[in-house]
């Protein structure tokens, strides 16, 4: 199927966000039974536990999560070397997306756990991927970065980050290479953010 682009696509370059009164984030995760899998984009984990994410009162499901090589999405230019993408959908077919900045730091079990038990059976509850204070995120309006890239995500990139170690993040990428789609023009949106 031929597609169009619009004019709300991702990933963008963040700069200049603008401070505004966005809801509460609530996280209501539980572990799943999952099979961490290369599908030869990224590693993914289909989520098929009843985990919902709350933006203020709206409910979203969480279906999975992956990853990219370099992070998808910068700061004033400046790309973080890996990142985390929750995938939630509701029930009117839009999407959430929660991005995790991955940096390089300490060690982190939760990772090596998805690592290195690629195409096995584990429990994992993405919980685990979460930095401790979730409070504070941009947003925006975007699309997905993969096919069919629909213009129906909202996009939150939380501010506080999660780290792996420097072997771990060159894992990821061994597995997956770049698999970070190219910067897209913001045109008219504004990046609006919360602490
Ligand atoms: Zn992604």
């Amino acid at each position: 199927m031929e597609h169009i682009f619009g004019k709300h696509q991702s990933p963008i370059d963040i700069s200049k966000p603008i401070k505004s009164d966005l809801p509460d984030l609530s996280f209501k995760y539980k572990a799943t039974q999952c099979k961490p899998h290369d599908n030869h984009y990224s590693i993914e984990i289909q989520y098929d536990n009843q985990s919902l994410l709350y933006i203020g009162d709206h409910e979203f499901h969480l279906l999975q999560f992956h990853f990219h090589t370099p992070a998808e999405h910068s700061f004033d230019g400046q790309q973080h070397p890996m990142i985390a993408h929750l995938v939630h959908k509701n029930t009117h077919g839009f999407y959430a997306v929660i991005a995790v900045i991955v940096d390089e730091g300490k060690v982190n079990p939760y990772l090596q756990k998805l690592i290195g038990n690629l195409e096995d059976s584990i429990s994992f509850d993405a919980t685990n991927l979460l930095p401790s204070n979730t409070s504070g995120y941009y947003y925006y309006h975007g699309s997905l970065t993969t096919k069919p890239y629909s213009e129906n995500v909202h996009w939150i990139i939380l501010k506080d980050s999660i780290t792996a170690s420097k072997e771990q993040i060159a894992h990821f990428e061994k597995v997956m290479h770049h698999n970070a789609r190219e910067l897209q023009p913001a045109f008219d949106r504004v990046v609006r953010y919360r602490d």
